[in-house]
């Protein structure tokens, strides 16, 4: 393994009483796409909140590119190349596409990483002076990628993104994400469609009531019966 960006040490995040996420550690390669896979309520939106700042760990360490960031906060977390594209997508609708990428770069004006956005996503380009709420939901979750790397993440985290999608937007979507790869940059995946992330993945961890409970090269998770059998179902 080439030397990890990111480093998740018995990581535990809590809401009050409730315990969402205990021991969990991984590492993930630079350049690599790994996934956080399992049932509603596991605890991945936890784990990767609490990577991008969003949520406050109440335990355990996390390591960006070699500094510890367990404490460090989302705005400032973006401006060093940690970026989530949060579930639901959570464009501004009242705003403009444009408005929205500009927001994607607050800390930067980059202005040419917006025009790559455009090259990328021609039909944001078309409609950028329209709201985002105009948007088909295929469209918000590609102005949501969009937005994202206008901060040029070298690590990008993408919680459900096919979420609520029809199957030909979520294939287009799971293209995105393999070309954004592709590219260098490294992405952590949070998907209830196990399979399908599973299927884009290098590495998958399967998650049940806030634990580990399975972690290994993506296609060995798939070529388990067990594992198919008790958490990915019939496809
Ligand atoms: P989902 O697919 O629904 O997002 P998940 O695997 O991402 O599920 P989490 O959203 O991390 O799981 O939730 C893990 C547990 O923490 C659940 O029991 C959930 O009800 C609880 N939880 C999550 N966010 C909060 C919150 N803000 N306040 C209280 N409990 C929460």
């Amino acid at each position: 393994m080439t030397a990890p960006i990111l480093t998740v040490e018995d990581l535990a995040v809590s809401y009050g009483r409730v315990e969402a996420v205990r021991g969990v550690s991984f590492e993930v390669a630079a350049g690599d796409l790994i996934t956080l896979v399992g049932a509603n309520g596991a605890g991945k939106s936890s784990v990767i909140n609490a990577v991008s700042g969003v949520v406050r760990p109440s335990g355990g360490r996390i390591t960006f590119e070699g500094k510890d960031v367990t404490r460090t906060q989302a705005h400032t977390l973006v401006a060093n190349g940690l970026v989530q594209v949060p579930e639901g997508r959570q464009v501004l609708a009242t705003l403009t596409i444009h408005e929205n990428l500009q927001l994607g770069g607050w800390h930067s004006n980059d202005k040419a990483a917006i025009d790559e956005v455009y090259e990328r996503f021609p039909v944001l380009a078309e409609r950028r002076e329209l709201p985002a709420g105009a948007l088909s939901g295929g469209e918000q979750q590609m102005l949501a990628i969009g937005r994202a790397l206008v901060a040029r993440p070298r690590l990008m985290l993408l919680d459900e993104p096919s979420m609520g999608l029809a199957p030909k937007i979520v294939d287009e979507v799971f293209t995105v994400i393999r070309e954004i790869r592709a590219t260098g940059t490294t992405v952590v995946l949070v998907e209830q469609n196990a399979r399908r992330a599973l299927k884009a993945a290098d590495h998958g961890y399967l998650m049940a009531t806030g634990e580990i409970v399975h972690a290994g090269p993506a296609a060995e998770l798939l070529a388990d019966e067990k594992i198919v059998q008790a958490y990915l179902g019939v496809e």
